[in-house]
């Protein structure tokens, strides 16, 4: 097991007092950077970069960040929330680590999309429905994290759904890691 020991805090950010959301940071006491590549290779989406050296990736809206000793998410809606995907994506990386042998690791540098690509994808009606008071702020939003996919029900409507799989493309998705689900 790579990671069997960890302090765990969770706290709101103080960049946005009252909001109501909630980050959460495993502070490791291993240095988990050789599990990166392998967690490159398996997280659709993640966004690698070999000099920090640090992987993010967003899952079901939610900011993750992997570095060499801590392991952060951000934007989860309660404390509770906060403190199961910091276990969850604990889980992640051990059982990624105990099959890397089967993983070809990556070294893929990608980077973040800019919000004008993603909103170019998107349905331009400036709905609202998704909360959001243009379809250009929710494209903005996308791209830290903050927002997820399924909030714009217009995407899956059948004429989005070559658009809507550009996106999954470009943003990621949560799928899982080899092994998450056993
Ligand atoms: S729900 Fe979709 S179409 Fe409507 S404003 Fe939000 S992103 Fe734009």
């Amino acid at each position: 097991m790579l990671i069997d020991k960890y302090d765990l805090e969770v706290f709101t950010p103080p960049c946005e007092p009252g909001a109501e959301r909630f980050s959460a940071v495993a502070r490791l006491v291993t240095d988990i950077r050789e599990v990166l590549p392998y967690l490159n290779a398996t997280l659709r989406g993640a966004t690698y970069s070999a000099a920090a050296p640090s992987l993010v990736w967003t899952k079901a809206g939610h900011r993750v960040a992997f570095q060499p000793y801590q392991i952060a998410v951000s934007n989860v809606a309660d404390r509770d929330a906060a403190i199961h995907e910091l276990e969850e994506l604990v889980k992640v990386v051990n059982r990624t680590w105990e099959r890397r042998a089967e993983i070809q690791p990556s070294f893929d540098e990608r980077h973040r999309p800019v919000p004008m690509a993603v909103y170019k994808l998107l349905p331009q009606t400036n709905c609202k429905v998704c909360g959001q008071p243009t379809c250009f702020v929710f494209a903005a939003k996308l791209t830290l994290g903050q927002v997820d996919l399924t909030a714009c029900p217009a995407l899956q409507e059948p004429q989005y759904a070559d658009r809507l799989a550009q996106l999954q493309d470009m943003l990621g998705t949560d799928l899982p890691a080899v092994g998450q689900h056993e």
